[in-house]
């Protein structure tokens, strides 16, 4: 038998509001927190008790979840949560935070005694809202007991990357797998931009490719958003494309490399959020190229 915990959801946004929903479904007690309250309070009808501040969410939390915007929210929601917290809570980290925050975020877990587990998240709305996600996570053997029941109600597989979280080897992991992530939708935009500069039918292309080793489903879901018009809602928006777009710029960096392509697809991102894209589907880095 699973067993039933109480979880602390911080950040009800497109990705949290999924996972909590499915912690409730698989028998634990959720207690939800967001900062616009709007978005947290459906969740009562789903069985979450919806909370007022971060703190009051995480009181008798045995594992707090954070799936906030990026490394500075997560830092700043687990500020105002201290006066809640205690020893011995587990914290699983799903943000999309980069290397550098991680260990910062780990630094605060040690600080207050809390378990820590680094534990992005690959999948988007469809996978959390079926709670189908992968789970990339790193973190001690003890406390594994009481992520395991989560990671089960939210995802589909869990791949383990290690013992220390403070190493951030699975937010490591996701930041390459985003990459790819970006630099596919970011291609998918601009094949079907010069395909209608050129007056060329994007099926003829789609045509051209059938069934060979340039075919690819994400280029037939992305190009479909953009030309069924169905960018909304998001299932991963433009701005916090363009947020993991600039994070991987910078961790190139800060470990070497140049990343021409996802420079320029983080512009591309930040243009079309200019252009009133920003809380469309990152689909919408399209636009960028009619500017
Ligand atoms: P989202 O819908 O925009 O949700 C972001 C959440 O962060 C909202 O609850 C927002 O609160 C909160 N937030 C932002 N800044 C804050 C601050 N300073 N203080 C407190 N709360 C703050 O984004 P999402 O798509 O769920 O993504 C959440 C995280 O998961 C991101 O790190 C993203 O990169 C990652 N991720 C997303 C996907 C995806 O496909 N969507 C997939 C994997 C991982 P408000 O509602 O008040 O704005």
């Amino acid at each position: 038998m699973t067993e039933k915990l109480t979880v602390s959801v911080l950040g009800t946004g497109i990705m949290g509001a999924a996972m909590a929903r499915n912690l409730v479904r698989a028998g634990h007690t959720v207690h939800a927190w967001n900062r616009s309250p709007a978005k947290a309070e459906p969740l009562a009808a789903d069985g979450a008790q919806i909370a007022a501040t971060p703190a009051e969410a995480v009181r008798d939390a045995d594992v707090v979840l954070t799936m906030l915007y990026d490394g500075p929210a997560v830092l700043e929601v687990m500020r105002e949560a201290v006066p809640g917290l205690r020893p011995g809570i587990v914290w699983v980290q799903s943000t999309t935070a980069g290397i550098e925050a991680v260990g910062e975020l780990a630094g605060f877990a040690r600080e207050h005694g809390l378990v820590f587990f680094d534990a992005p998240v690959l999948g988007t709305r469809e996978p959390a809202e079926a709670g189908q996600l992968t789970i990339l996570a790193a973190g001690p053997e003890q406390g594994r007991a009481a992520v395991t029941p989560v990671f089960d109600a939210v995802g589909a597989r869990t791949l383990w990357t290690g013992e220390d979280g403070a190493a951030a080897g699975a937010t490591r992991l996701k930041l390459v797998a985003n990459s790819w992530v970006l630099a596919a939708t970011n291609a998918a935009g601009e094949v079907l931009a010069l395909a209608q500069a050129l007056g060329v039918d994007p099926q003829s292309f789609f045509g051209l490719i059938a069934g060979g080793p340039l075919d690819m489903g994400y280029l037939h879901a992305k190009t479909a958003l953009i030309l069924e018009d169905r960018l909304s809602p998001a299932s991963f928006a433009v701005a916090t494309a363009a947020k993991d777009a600039h994070l991987i710029v910078r961790t190139g960096e800060q470990h070497g490399i140049r990343l021409d392509g996802a420079a320029a697809t983080a512009d591309r991102l930040t243009r079309a959020a200019a252009q009133g894209h920003a809380d469309e589907d990152m689909a919408a880095g399209y636009f960028a190229s009619f500017d």
